[in-house]
């Protein structure tokens, strides 16, 4: 049985990772930072779905102190970490000229720099049992860049060099570190858009439609699983067709 933390699996596309490793019965930890009732929710779902084990931790990873321990209590309530995914996340849209020092600073923070302290603790525990997988939720924000997410589009695009550094690190341990990038996913980010801001994404989508959270889901899983095991560095695009690279 192995054992996983999935930042941000209350809602959308982290509680879709969750609900899918939780089918193929690994341990989990559930992360939220305010939405208790939401993580509960997933928590229950995973435990139905078939899950091993569930807690549910809270944690604001935009607060480094709270990023650099979360792995740590994951470990400690799992009694050990396989899998670590990195998909929390956040957006504070606006245009460059208008985009206030701390939207730049609560993105980066939340997006990039808690990656890199939860990726830190878990490579130390993973590097100890000689066996893991880190996968990062980037975006093809950071791949092609999007007018008014300038923010964003920098931590998902730091995310890529970041992943491809760690994988390079520890390869040699059977750990391999990833990144999936989605296009325009079903969830709460991106019903918040405005709708002609979605009607003309839809229609630049060669599949004439979002991806639903589940999809991202079965790749993370796949990537995280030995099956996987040679795949390493990538960033794997999931996007209808929207930017092939
Ligand atoms: P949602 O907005 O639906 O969910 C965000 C998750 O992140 C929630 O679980 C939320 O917890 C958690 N979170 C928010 N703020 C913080 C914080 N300060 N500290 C810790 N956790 C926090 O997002 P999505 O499911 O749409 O996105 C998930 C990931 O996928 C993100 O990294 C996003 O950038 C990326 N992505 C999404 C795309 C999309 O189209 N939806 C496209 C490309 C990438 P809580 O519920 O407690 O607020």
């Amino acid at each position: 049985m192995k054992s996983a933390l999935v930042t941000g699996s209350s809602r959308g596309i982290g509680r879709a990772i969750a609900l899918e490793l939780a089918e193929r019965g690994y341990a989990l930890a559930v992360h939220y930072a305010g939405n208790q009732e939401a993580a509960q929710q997933t928590a229950v779902a995973a435990e139905e779905a078939g899950a091993a084990k569930v807690v549910v931790l809270q944690a604001d990873l935009s607060q480094p102190q709270a990023a650099s321990e979360l792995v740590g209590r994951a470990r400690e309530a799992l009694d050990g970490l396989d899998v670590l995914v990195n998909n929390a996340g956040i957006t504070r849209d606006g245009l460059l000229i208008r985009m206030k020092d701390e939207d730049w600073e609560t993105v980066l923070a939340t997006n990039l720099s808690a990656v890199f302290r939860l990726t830190r603790e878990a490579i130390k525990l993973m590097m100890k049992a000689r066996w893991g997988r880190v996968v990062n939720v980037s975006s093809i924000a950071g791949l092609m860049g999007n007018a008014g997410q300038a923010n964003y589009a920098a931590a998902k695009a730091g995310l890529v060099g970041f992943t491809k550094s760690v994988a390079k690190e520890y390869a040699g341990r059977n750990i391999t570190v990833n990144a999936v990038a989605p296009g325009f996913i079903e969830s709460d980010m991106t019903n918040e858009l405005p709708e002609k801001v979605r009607a003309e994404y839809l229609a630049a989508i060669p599949a004439g439609r979002f991806g639903k959270p589940e999809e991202v889901a079965k790749l993370v899983a796949f990537l995280v699983s030995d099956d996987a095991a040679y795949i390493n560095g990538q960033t794997i695009v999931i996007d209808g067709g929207l930017y092939p690279h």
